[in-house]
């Protein structure tokens, strides 16, 4: 400990000071710095000085007998201000009473009579000393053991709050490469892929609820020639505003992929094949009615062909019901294009043109 521990000694007779002040300076001086008061109220004063200026009272060495204060008054204060200062009180012959007071009212460790004995006082001072650096020492792990304590739960928070910042960043990221893996790279629709297992699902649910599914696959015609004709990337867009055609005129459960090429599909949920055959010319007006002139200068018209196929009249799972709207979708091919054909046996036994 760099700074020496305080032992208070407050007695109203100098001679008694004097004393005091030699035995003990001569005993503990070199670990301890010895103070002196001559009364209670001069004591607190100096408790105050020494209080204020972080210093730590090891011990208060207090005469009973003083003019004003008595000494288990002072200690009482010295036990209430500072707890873990140890306290010894100096009585005369008939001092008794003081004494049993002071170990009730103020925790008094140690009472010598006086004239007292040197070698009892100073053995007594060794053993409080040695309790009150044992009580010192322990507050002081105490406060560094809970600063550090603190400090873990700080630190415990902060792991928290990171953690439950990655943790929202990887289920974002998730959420994104979930949808990248769903989604057709330009036009943003749902690719072929899940367009397979959202029609297998619908067809089985279908299946329970007993209410029909219609599909819709188109086609744009004559494609080629357009590629032909105004490049790809013009061939491109006219992709990319057909999705968004495509799109809007979706209804609320409808669910539009790009199958693949210039080919798209519509899964029609709870849709019979009259309604259908109705959204699918809806679907083939408005994209012919579209302006596609974005795309290339003097486009004319794009048109769509598509055939239309229902479970579970027409296919008896998914890739039956696909196989169906495939065949219609020929049909309106080889019938002149831009048009909507509804699947029937006798075109499935039509030789296919291609
Ligand atoms: P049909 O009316 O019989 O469907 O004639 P078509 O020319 O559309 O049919 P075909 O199958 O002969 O040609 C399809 C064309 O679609 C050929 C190909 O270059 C074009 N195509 C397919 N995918 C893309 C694409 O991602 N971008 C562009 N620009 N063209 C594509
Ligand atoms: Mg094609
Ligand atoms: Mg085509």
């Amino acid at each position: 400990m760099s700074r020496k521990e305080i032992i208070v000694c407050v007695d109203d007779e100098e001679g008694v000071l004097r004393v005091l002040r030699a035995q003990l300076g001569a005993r503990f001086g070199h670990e301890c710095q010895v103070l002196t008061a001559r009364s209670g109220d001069e004591a607190v004063a100096l408790f105050d000085e020494l209080e204020r200026d972080g210093e730590s009272i090891a011990l208060v060495v207090a005469d009973q007998i003083m003019p004003g204060m008595k000494g288990v008054e002072l200690l009482e204060i010295v036990d209430r201000r500072l707890p873990s200062t140890t306290k010894i009180l100096l009585t005369g012959q008939a001092g008794l009473d003081a004494v049993i007071d002071a170990i009730n009212r103020a925790h008094l460790n140690q009472y010598i009579s006086k004239p007292w004995d040197e070698t009892a006082l100073l053995l007594a001072v060794e053993n409080l000393l040695r309790q009150y650096r044992l009580v010192h020492e322990n507050q002081q792990l105490i406060a560094s053991l809970s600063a550090k304590n603190q400090a873990l739960l700080e630190m415990n928070r902060e792991l928290e709050a990171k953690i439950h910042e990655r943790t929202h960043e990887l289920a974002e990221a998730n959420a994104r490469l979930a949808q990248l893996a769903v989604t057709d790279g330009l036009t943003g629709l749902y690719n072929h892929r899940h367009l397979h297992e959202r029609l297998t699902l619908e067809v089985e649910r279908s299946q329970r609820s007993k209410l029909p599914l219609s599909l819709l696959m188109l086609d744009v015609d004559h494609f080629k020639l357009f590629n032909d004709t105004f490049g790809h990337p013009a061939g491109d867009e006219v992709l990319r505003q057909l999705a968004r055609v495509l799109n809007d005129t979706r209804r609320a459960n409808d669910v539009v992929a790009r199958y693949g090429g210039e080919e798209f599909a519509v899964i029609l949920v709870d849709t019979a094949k009259f309604t259908a055959a109705k959204v699918a010319e809806r679907v083939r007006e408005r994209v012919f009615g579209h302006d596609f002139s974005d795309a290339a200068q003097k486009a004319g018209k794009i048109s769509v062909s598509i055939g239309v196929a229902t479970f579970p009249d027409d296919g008896s799972d998914a890739e039956a019901l696909v196989r169906a709207a495939d065949t219609a979708l020929y049909g309106a091919k080889r019938a002149g294009r831009n048009r909507v054909v509804l699947f029937t046996e006798s075109l499935a036994t039509t030789p296919s043109v291609g």
